[in-house]
């Protein structure tokens, strides 16, 4: 089978691989759709100690497709079946697991290969993160399970209500994702970006208020303004900027939640005012990764009749050999997601 295999930082190749078949507890899946993904072009460029802890490996996290072999022992799924799978499956006995926070599972087992013809998923990912699809599902659609399911609990993890005011800085595709599962609570939705073209694709998509951060001076005064100087009930970081996690920091109200969804640089820190923190009774959260739960969710939301449809998102389709220019196109700004079909 054809595959985008990573070596390492900067290292992407087209490979010939064997087509995996399944040990037991395994599925073997043929990609049907598999999705860019920010983090992906960061992985590329610096490597990822976490979700990629060894190489050679196939690339890409974001996948949905149809189950053409199983091992023994596999009862859940069976050949033909359409199905999505998570980037991961914890181990569901560690102190967090049992505690209900298996997105922070101290034996997390991440899973890459969306860039390939076929995967072959671990038994733990077959027991715990593998869902079947209906017929009608596109599996472009299915695909969004993952980024959908963070998503999900960063705005779970915010408590969002029907009527408060969600502001979310970034206008990427998480930033839309949280935008339409803060939407999904009836949330007030403002987008904060920056002008240009996406920022306009994004704006047509309807998902909110879009505030252009370039075109004002204090985007802060101008959230205040839109808020009827209160502030937002809860604001999300989707860019991952320090500066802007302060920005987060400075637009929630009183009483308000701030949620850090966006990974920094290593090593970068900001500044919290302590005062407003504690006399305001600011809650600061960070928000990472999924659950199986949110997974489950992400699916049944993707699936409930075209009311929760991503596809606008979608800005570019590719085949297999075109990985790296998809990447190269995300990384200059130029594409939001990339639907890629092996
Ligand atoms: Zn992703
Ligand atoms: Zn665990």
């Amino acid at each position: 089978m054809r595959a985008m295999v990573f070596h390492g930082p900067g290292d992407l190749r087209a490979e010939e691989l064997p087509v995996p078949t399944p040990a037991r507890g395994e599925v073997v899946l043929k990609i049907d759709a598999a999705l860019t993904c920010g983090t992906d072009v960061k992985t590329l460029r610096r490597g990822h100690p976490v979700m990629i802890p060894r190489v050679p490996t196939v690339f890409g996290h974001e996948f949905a497709g149809t189950v053409t072999a199983v091992g023994a022992g596999v009862r859940r799924v069976r050949e033909g079946d359409r199905a999505v799978a998570a980037n991961s499956a914890p181990c569901g006995s560690c102190r967090l697991c049992l505690a209900g926070r298996p997105n922070l599972c101290e034996d997390l087992l991440f899973v890459n290969g969306a860039y390939g013809e076929f995967i072959a998923l671990p038994p733990r990912l077959v027991a715990t993160n593998l869902v079947t699809l209906g017929r009608g599902t596109p599996a472009a659609r299915a695909a969004f399970a993952e980024p959908l399911a963070c998503a999900l609990g960063g705005v779970e993890r915010a408590r969002v209500e029907d009527g408060q005011t969600v502001v979310i800085f970034g206008h990427g595709p998480l930033g839309c994702l949280l935008a339409m599962a803060a939407g999904a609570r009836k949330a007030r939705v403002i987008l904060v970006g920056k002008a240009g073209w996406r920022f306009e694709r994004v704006r047509a998509l309807g998902l909110g208020e879009c505030v252009d951060a370039t075109a004002t001076p204090d985007v802060v005064a101008a959230l205040r303004t839109a808020t009827g100087g209160r502030g937002a009930e809860v604001t999300i970081d989707a860019t991952g900027r320090p500066e802007v996690w302060g920005q987060a920091l400075d637009a929630v109200g009183r009483g308000g939640c701030v949620i850090f969804f966006g990974g920094c640089a290593p090593g970068t820190s900001i500044n919290i005012d302590t005062r407003r923190t504690h006399y305001e009774e600011l809650a600061l959260l960070g928000a990472f990764h999924h659950t199986p739960e949110l997974i489950r969710r992400a699916v049944e939301l993707l699936e409930a009749d075209g009311a929760f449809d991503p596809h606008g998102l979608i800005t570019h389709r590719m085949q297999l050999d075109g990985v790296r220019e998809a990447l190269d196109l995300m990384a200059a700004g130029q594409a939001m997601k990339v639907l890629i079909e092996p």
